[in-house]
């Protein structure tokens, strides 16, 4: 055997292993890689029937041996394109049906009928016979017409594959682009060779296409073992990655930055790819003048406030960890925007506890509050008073001014009483025209007091509204307890109030005098 032959057979050889090797990889590991490395296996299989038969055609003598092994090389190489396509659709995501699968067989199980029948018709061979110059195992052909159209598809084949990784080199994250481009080298490296094999650059009589394939083999194991976050991850899953509405980051083990999403670019403007391998700290400081609040590692479900300029958002942050096999590879940080959440939950909170008109709290607060207080005032033996208030002849103001200026009336009652509000005392409207304050650690003395300076002022503060001064008065009653509940206590309250309205209102009755006066 000659030199270059030698040299041509090592490298033929060198592809089959390399094949065999990519193959039983894949093989032990197509559980990580779902449906895809079913094509791929099935595209690796044809490469390596192709590999095998090239390389044992370089052995034969005769040219029985040589057309046997041509046809052998038939079995892989017209299918290993159209199956190439069909793993780099899997792998960008594009479905493949059952139809289409078996379409795109048809001109290769097409032209291995050819060649092993070509003796008969010399549609794909013209002429098929020993170089007349160099002898076995170098090969003297006239193409025939079906091997232009064989030529032709799995030319197209290799080119479509190239064009859609291609297509989708910019919407790939950084992350995943080394492996797009020894997919993409994986491709264009046989269809170049074949190109040139086809224009007659290369050397005649040889199939030149088996010599690369060893470095496809290559770079297709790199790309499958290289990425140690995502394996063979199908760009598909990338576009979903960008398309999520929640802002998603990937840090790495040293919580460096490694990528991030389009809605994490919406979320944090200043979030920019020159930040690349910066400190997930140092990332959050410059975007929004904080420190991160919380330890990455520790964290579950946590909400996080950023501050950006003008705008002030609350993300809820979950971080899971990413593993590859046990140990972890780095942390996933996602953000869902929960401010206008919030809001409304605020909102609601503020509806539910609050009096819509007077803005003080409703009575359900006010109840829910004061229980907690008695409670607290009886555990340590201090005096607690409520005093019960009502406006005096209310409806006549209604009648008189109208229902929008009794309104207004409740809310200059509400404003007054609230600002003149202490520490420990909880005011509410209790309905209608009636509040209530409640005095923690105040005697009902101290209760009554209170209540005849705010009866006081409210006399001499009344509404004014344009020209108009429209005068106000309350009646109170007054309780004190140390024991009891406070439905009773605020039942004392009333009657004390009921006295207070008997007795000619705008006053202040106390309930304990009331009942001593009954005695
Ligand atoms: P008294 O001195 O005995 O308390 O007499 P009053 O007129 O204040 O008492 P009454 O219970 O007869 O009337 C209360 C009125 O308060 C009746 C109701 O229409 C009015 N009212 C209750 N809630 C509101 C409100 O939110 N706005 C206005 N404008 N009026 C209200
Ligand atoms: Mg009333
Ligand atoms: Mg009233």
């Amino acid at each position: 055997m000659n030199s270059p032959l030698m040299i041509y057979l090592t490298l033929i050889c060198m592809s089959t292993v390399f094949i065999l090797f990519l193959l039983i990889y894949v093989f032990r590991k197509r559980h990580n890689y779902s449906e895809i490395a079913r094509y791929f296996l099935l595209y690796t299989a044809a490469i390596g029937i192709y590999c095998f038969g090239a390389g044992m055609a370089l052995t034969a003598d005769t040219l029985g041996q040589m057309k046997f092994w041509t046809v052998i090389q038939y079995i892989g190489m017209p299918f290993s394109a159209p199956l190439g396509l069909l793993f780099i659709m899997r792998y960008l995501g594009i479905n493949v049906t059952r139809t289409g699968f078996w379409s795109l067989m048809i001109v290769p199980f097409i032209t291995l009928l050819m060649v092993i029948t070509n003796d008969w018709h010399g549609l794909h061979y013209r002429v098929f016979e020993a170089d007349p110059v160099m002898g076995m195992p170098f090969i003297y052909q006239e193409i025939g017409t079906w091997y232009a159209v064989h030529g032709l598809y799995i030319f197209s084949c290799m080119f479509v594959a190239f064009v859609l990784l291609l297509s989708k080199w910019k919407e790939t994250a950084r992350a995943y682009r080394p492996q797009l481009a020894a997919l993409l080298f994986g491709q264009l490296l046989p269809m170049l060779t074949s190109f040139l094999y086809l224009i007659g650059v290369t050397p005649s009589g040889l199939d030149p296409v088996p010599m690369v394939l060893w470095l496809s083999s290559l770079l297709y194991f790199w790309a499958i073992s290289s990425s140690t976050l995502f394996a063979i991850m199908p760009v598909a899953k990338d576009i979903i990655f960008n398309h999520i509405k929640d802002g998603v980051i990937v840090l790495d083990k040293s919580h460096r930055l490694i990528e991030f999403n389009r809605a994490a670019k919406n979320n944090f403007p200043l979030l920019d790819k020159p930040m690349y391998g910066m400190e997930f700290q140092e990332i959050w400081l410059r975007l929004t003048g904080n420190r991160f609040p919380v330890e990455l590692e520790s964290m579950d479900l946590q909400e996080v406030q950023a501050v950006m300029g003008e705008s002030e958002r609350i993300y809820q942050i979950s971080a899971s960890t990413m593993k590859h096999g046990e140990s972890s590879q780095g942390l996933l940080l996602i953000f869902t925007d929960v401010t206008e959440l919030k809001k409304l939950q605020k909102q609601l909170e503020h509806q539910a506890f609050y009096d819509e008109l007077t803005q003080v709290y409703n009575r359900r607060a006010f109840l829910r509050q004061c229980e907690k207080d008695f409670a607290d005032a009886k555990k340590k033996s201090i005096p607690f008073s409520v005093i019960l208030m009502d406006i005096d002849h209310f409806k006549a103001i209604n009648d008189t001014y109208g229902h929008d200026i009794g309104d207004e009336v409740l809310v200059h009652i509400a404003r007054i009483c609230r600002n003149k509000l202490q520490q420990g005392q909880i005011f509410a409207r209790y309905g209608g025209e009636e509040f209530v304050l409640a005095l923690k650690g105040t005697t009902v003395e101290q209760a009554e007091q209170v209540g005849n300076e705010l009866r006081s002022y409210l006399q001499l503060h009344p509404l004014v509204t344009g020209e108009r001064v429209i005068p106000a008065t309350v009646s109170m009653g007054v309780s004190q307890s140390t024991t009891g509940s406070l439905q009773q206590l605020l039942k004392e309250a009333d009657l004390a109030l009921y006295e207070a309205k008997q007795n000619g209102r705008d006053r202040v009755a106390v309930y304990k005098q009331i009942v001593e006066s009954i005695k």
